[in-house]
């Protein structure tokens, strides 16, 4: 059984797509609890078997309940995918607390406490497998996103931590850090930068996003097209089989070798 923050959409409806096609039992746990029943649905229409949670991943103790209640009603929990995240650009210098904090508590608060909630369950079964979704823009500097780059490096050096501190339990803790995908969730944060997180005024498309995206994947992008969830699914569902063993504390990164190349001046 394999448990999804964020499930529901984007890269985490993905992976929720791939696993229930290779067999898995999937739990979607996300705020948007009708967000959650139409992806569970089109899960279970495709064949796949799919139940949903509600759930705010800064609420620890909502996080301890749901997790507690899906492993008693499927009678284990192998995977734990942390992938829910907030998503927005914003210049750092107007960044209001709020906004900093909501996306800290989402991205990393929330990783921890999933990661705990679903720790004593794994060690009670034998094992099981994390799999924290990152990022790769604090590898170097990204314009307003201050929180979500400070968040997601917290998320590295968690996913490092308690892959040394629950391996004797059979817990592997990895991440996988994506590469640009044009879910809808990054569309809207490119859409409206300045739309949340700060006093200043809504701001409207300021381009054309799709005609952007293209030119970037052509010009910044080694592999020349941008990712999709599949890519990302994928190496999440490596980690979780067998082949992922002998893997844990590992980053992998999934970006068509994007963060590598030096960016024309
Ligand atoms: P997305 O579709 O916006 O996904 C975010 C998901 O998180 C939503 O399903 C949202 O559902 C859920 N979520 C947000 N706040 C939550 C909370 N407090 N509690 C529970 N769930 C919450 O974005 P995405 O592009 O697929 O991103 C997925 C992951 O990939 C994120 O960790 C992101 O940082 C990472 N990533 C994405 C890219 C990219 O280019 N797309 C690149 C690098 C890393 P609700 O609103 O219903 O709660």
């Amino acid at each position: 059984m394999a448990l999804i923050t964020g499930g529901a959409t984007g890269i985490g409806y993905g992976v929720a797509e791939l696993l229930a096609s290779l067999g898995a039992h999937t739990v979607l746990a996300s705020r948007n609890g009708e967000t959650l029943e139409a992806a569970a649905a089109r899960i279970r229409d495709a064949g796949g078997q799919a139940s949903v949670a509600v759930l705010d991943v800064r609420d620890a103790e909502s996080v301890r309940a749901v997790v507690s209640r899906v492993a008693s009603e499927r009678g284990r929990l192998d995977l734990l995918v942390n992938n829910a995240a907030g998503n927005f650009y914003a210049p750092s210098a107007t960044l209001s607390p709020n906004a900093w904090r909501s996306v800290v508590e989402i991205d990393l608060f929330g990783t921890f406490y999933c990661s705990q909630a679903v720790a004593p369950v794994m060690r009670s079964q034998g094992g099981g497998r994390i799999v924290n979704v990152s990022m790769t823009l604090h590898y170097r500097g990204w314009p307003q996103m201050a929180h979500a780059t400070a968040a997601k490096a917290g998320v590295d050096a968690l996913t490092r931590t308690l892959a040394v501190e629950w391996a004797p339990w059979g817990v592997r803790v990895n991440a996988v850090a994506p590469g640009p995908i044009p879910t809808p969730g990054v569309l809207k944060a490119f859409s409206a930068p300045r739309e949340r997180g700060t006093d200043a005024a809504p701001a409207t498309a300021l381009f054309d996003v799709k005609q952007a995206m293209a030119e970037y994947a052509a010009r910044a992008i080694p592999l020349g097209r941008w990712g999709t969830p599949r890519d990302i699914a994928n190496a999440v569902a490596f980690l979780a089989s067998p082949a992922g063993d002998w893997i844990t504390g590992a980053i992998f990164v999934i970006d068509g070798g994007e963060w590598l190349q030096r960016q024309p001046q």
